[in-house]
């Protein structure tokens, strides 16, 4: 999604309030709402406009998109209706684009004219953003609810929005005050989206909207508008108009009913698996585990795990990709008990590192935008210690405890403690082998989330994994190490003491220099390591490794490209059709297969598992997306087929 200057200011809304404390946008020279009763407008419009709550009645999941958030105003009317109408274990899902977000106290304020609206406010402000550009999905699951509030330029957003749309709210000020908001590109893709069947409502009657709509594909009726307006416009899309939405995005979707997906398994109890857990249960499904070893038994159960941004000095999808993650993960972490945002500094040890922070401080979509860039006293004095460099302080970031996390994440879900080692396709779904052959359990769909333990599917052979042993130590405070505040990270990094210990990591070892063990088998040589790595300025806070230091060491599962794997794992010949693909996206819809990975998570497993797992299971039910499809595709793990047929490798690759 291209970012364009509007949405890097953050003065963009140019908000006023008139006398009646109601917002006003001298940008737009406009109202965000009626000065009669803005939420009788809604209502009339927006809600009655779409048939609600009727058109939600009997359905589990329900889809409406908004351009325009504002203040958040439809939002909380429609979870109000929502609350009062749902369907029995149904889902909400509200997508909204705005250019130019209020903040979470501005949205208040405006919605504190109606108090009857309060208590989803209240947890509208709770859970608001900060306001950069991408896409951020709010959980409300007490309610089935799921926002995903879009922050930037209409049409850049909707052009990379993935998801079937069953009711519009087009709400975005005037056409004669905001041209922009309803050109040609923005409509079309409103159509693109929109349900066959699927509803529209907005306030203007303007004529080149009914015209512009009326081509698209949609059924126009001019309705009687709200208060003093005499008309508004409610449509409905042809039925019949499938052929004219038959892009990739449309046909990648796979409309599956939660209720009949009701066996789900997950092979694998680290952060990868705990977190697809969530993503089900939080929808109401109830998947199974199966780990051998039992949850935490892996790369994921070191006690603290570091939660700190990637740090990209380019923009690319990738980045973008992280940086969604990043904030996804922390948002879910902070709503837990085990989340100690202790803020992480980051050594800028040279040149060509401030030279990066710098860089990648300008992109408003990256956490760095929000870091603050120290020199070396106000970096000492973020620390409590002496630093020789500047660094670049990241105060949402911080420490987590991982065990605790994810046993909290897999709550009373079934956990089967049997090492799968093959899954083989069954006329309805797969079986689940174990080691003797023997069936451990079936399933219509199975997520492989084994960590490097997915490597050991037949299936999966072909995709480019890499086990990297990772020992981190536990090493005992001293008087110095308790001034540290926050955690520094370099190429290693250090906590501040928890526990009566700092966690100084980790090794990062691609060859096997010792055998059978190498996996899990403590080391005193990587202690030294991890002593060696730290800057010379930080080893007074630590004593010299000696017996008291312990630690713990697992394999890591990493990809060349060192970004996650996340999709669909197809069979030879749904390779070969995704490579040949003419559309040349390269990446492979569910329909083809069943068998889904969420692997080679390396070291940052808990910056992008939780919001992988949320995408997966949103393809996995045709819901829409929760980034956009650009960055969505980024794990799909038949790029790496792609590649080697570009390079004509392909015979070679599938060897
Ligand atoms: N639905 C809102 C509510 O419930 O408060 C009111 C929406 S207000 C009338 C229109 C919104 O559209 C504003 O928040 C404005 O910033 C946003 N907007 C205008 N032009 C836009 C554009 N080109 N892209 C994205 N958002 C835009």
């Amino acid at each position: 999604m291209p970012d364009r200057p509007i949405v890097e200011d953050p003065m963009s809304a140019d908000l006023a309030w008139n006398e009646d404390d109601a917002p006003f946008s001298s940008r737009f020279g406009d109202i965000y709402f009626s000065a009669e009763d803005g939420l009788a407008e809604t209502r009339h419009i927006f809600l009655e406009g779409n048939g609600l709550p009727a058109a939600w009645a009997g359905k589990t999941d329900f889809t409406i998109a908004e351009t325009g958030f504002g203040t958040g105003l439809n939002f909380c009317a429609a979870v109000q209706l929502w609350l009062e109408t749902r369907p029995r274990d149904g889902l909400l899902h509200y997508v909204s684009i705005e250019g130019f977000p209020l903040n979470a106290d501005e949205c208040f304020r405006a919605l504190k004219h109606w108090p009857e609206l309060e208590p989803i406010a209240k947890a509208l402000r709770g859970r608001y953003p900060e306001p950069v550009p991408g896409m951020h999905r709010i959980h409300f699951p007490d309610w089935g609810v799921v926002l995903t509030l879009a922050i930037g330029e209409a049409g850049a957003v909707l052009s990379g929005l993935h998801g079937r749309i069953d009711a519009w709210f087009l709400d975005g000020f005037a056409p004669s005050k905001n041209p922009e908001m309803w050109r040609e590109e923005v409509l079309s893709e409103v159509a693109r989206l929109a349900v066959p069947g699927g509803s529209l409502a907005t306030f203007t009657a303007a004529g080149a909207v009914r015209r512009s709509l009326a081509a698209l594909g949609f059924e126009i009726h001019k309705v009687p508008g709200f208060g003093r307006k005499r008309d508004m416009v409610v449509a409905r899309k042809a039925p019949d108009s499938l052929g004219r939405q038959a892009t990739l995005s449309a046909r990648a979707v796979t409309i599956r009913e939660r209720s009949r997906l009701d066996r789900v398994a997950i092979v694998g109890g680290g952060i990868a698996g705990a977190s697809l857990v969530r993503a089900l249960r939080r929808r109401g499904m109830d998947p199974v585990l199966y780990d051998g070893a039992g949850p935490c038994s892996g790369a994921s159960g070191n006690a603290y795990a570091l939660v700190t941004p990637r740090m990209d000095a380019g923009d690319s999808a990738v980045a973008r990709f992280f940086a969604a993650a990043y904030r996804y993960a922390i948002a879910q972490y902070g709503e837990g008990d085990g989340w100690d945002p202790c803020g992480v500094l980051v050594m800028l040890e040279d040149e060509e590192a401030l030279v990066r922070a710098g860089k990648a401080q300008g992109f408003a979509w990256q956490p760095a935008a929000s870091g603050s860039l120290l020199d070396r006293a106000q970096a000492s004095l973020q620390a409590g210690i002496d630093l020789e460099c500047p660094g670049l302080f990241y105060r949402s970031a911080g420490l987590l405890q991982t065990t605790h996390l994810i046993h909290d994440w897999i709550g009373p879900t079934t956990v089967i403690e049997t090492d799968i080692d093959r899954v083989s396709r069954t006329e309805r779904g797969y079986s689940l082998l174990d080691s003797n052959g023997d069936i451990a359990g079936e399933a219509d769909v199975v997520i492989l989330a084994a960590g490097d333990g997915n490597r050991r599917f037949a299936d999966t052979r072909w995709i480019p994994l890499t086990p990297v042993r990772g020992q981190v130590s536990e090493v005992p405070a001293t008087d110095a190490g308790h001034a540290l505040k926050c955690a520094l990270s370099w190429s290693g990094y250090l906590s501040p003491v928890r526990d009566g210990r700092h966690m100084l990591g980790a090794t990062n070892d691609r060859n096997n220099k010792i055998g059978d063990d190498w996996g899990w088998v403590v080391l005193e040589e990587d202690h030294r390591h991890n002593h060696e790595n730290m800057p010379d300025y930080l080893t007074h806070l630590v004593d010299e490794p000696n017996a008291s230091w312990s630690g713990r060491a697992r394999l890591r599962s990493a990809t060349p490209d060192r970004v996650p794997l996340f999709g669909a794992v197809p069979d030879v010949a749904g390779l070969a059709n995704a490579f040949r693909n003419p559309a040349g996206r390269g990446y492979i819809t569910f329909p083809d297969g069943d068998l889904l990975i969420l692997g080679g998570l390396g070291s940052r497993g808990f910056v992008t598992a939780p919001l992988a797992a949320e995408l997966l299971v949103a393809r996995l039910l045709g819901e829409v997306w929760p980034v956009e499809e650009s960055l969505g595709i980024t794990g799909d793990p038949v790029r790496f087929a792609s590649r080697a047929h570009r390079h004509a490798r392909i015979e070679e690759f599938l060897g």
